[in-house]
């Protein structure tokens, strides 16, 4: 494949959600001191996702940011939420044919469920499962594959030609903590140099991906009126990447009676993997926990090349001074 004309950046966005203060902190100590991140010669863009929800402390003011990405709803005029603006602004400034165009986006989260560190892939593109391969081979961490769920669409990373989300927890929403910042950035670090080995044509892949897949989500038992009719069983709080099987306890009734988990009919002895447990952010999305099927793929060649071809296009720090 050509080399692409106009080089690019690789687009490190944190504070998409602006409840969730860690990546935002570490975005804004970036951009103060450039020499705080080891960026493995990369040319970087920092950004702070959603600097009104930010600002005001909340994941977000008209509309969830990370939902924006539709190409239909982003192309419909009649839409002016603020997130859906701020969506297209952020295409028009820094995405892939933008006239300074970022080819890679790290979309770092955190989460109020004990995920630990871990990578969201969104589908299959090749150059995104080689670079989770990649990152999964050097640091160990876990991957959730959504896909396949109509009901939850449109998110940021969607929209670059390769996107991975880095999710931490558990951390409250609103604080930062020395430890999630520590685990964020070692993960955003490793991506960069993993991306810039993808770049010199030396990115060595592991010869096989353990992936979470996406299967569904689960949301509390509710009352007629809608509201929960139970919590989440004590028992399963914090049990992320854990197996669940038919009859685990996991809601618990204001009685202190246990509600098993029995299976949707389409998963019946079917084993599953619950995440994102008790996600804050997710109630209003009736979202109580998601069940992942774990798999492990053998890793295809097609996907280095592709990460490879992309990451030629790569624009070097060096790239960024001023000429003469
Ligand atoms: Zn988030």
């Amino acid at each position: 494949m050509e080399a692409r004309s106009t080089a690019a950046k690789v687009l490190v966005v944190g504070g998409t959600h602006g409840n969730e203060r860690n990546a935002a902190w570490l975005v804004e100590s970036w951009r103060r001191h450039p020499a705080r991140l080891r960026r493995g010669g990369l040319a970087l863009e920092l950004v702070i996702g959603n600097p009104a929800a930010h600002a005001a402390g909340r994941r977000y003011l008209e509309r969830d940011l990370n939902r924006c990405f539709h190409t239909d709803l982003l192309a419909d005029p009649g839409r002016r939420e603020l997130e859906v603006d701020r969506a297209r602004e952020l295409l028009d400034r820094h995405g892939p044919a933008a006239a300074d165009p970022c080819a890679v986006v790290l979309d770092l989260h955190s989460t109020t469920a004990a995920m630990g560190c871990c990578l969201v892939v969104y589908g299959r593109r090749p150059e995104d499962l080689a670079l989770a391969a990649a990152l999964q081979g050097r640091l160990g961490l876990p991957i959730y594959l959504h896909e396949g769920d109509p009901s939850q669409s449109g998110f940021l990373v969607e929209r670059w030609p390769c996107g991975l989300v880095v999710e931490v927890g558990p951390v409250p929403q609103g604080l930062v903590q020395a430890a999630i910042c520590r685990q964020t950035s070692l993960a955003v670090e490793a991506a960069l140099d993993l991306l810039a080995a993808a770049r010199r044509g030396d990115l060595r892949l592991p010869p096989r991906l353990v992936v979470h897949r996406h299967l569904g989500s689960l949301d509390l038992p509710r009352q007629a009126d809608g509201a929960p009719a139970a919590v989440v069983h004590p028992l399963r709080q914090h049990r992320d990447w854990q197996p669940l099987a038919a009859g685990d306890p996991l809601f618990l009734d204001p009685d202190g009676v246990s509600l098993p988990y029995r299976p949707p009919p389409e998963l019946e002895g079917e084993p599953v993997w619950a995440v994102f447990i008790n996600e804050a952010a997710y109630g209003e999305k009736g979202i109580a926990l998601s069940l992942t099927r774990r798999e492990i793929w053998p890793v295809e060649e097609g996907w280095g090349r592709a990460l490879a071809d992309l990451a030629a296009g790569l624009k070097g720090e060096e790239q960024l001074l001023p000429p003469g």
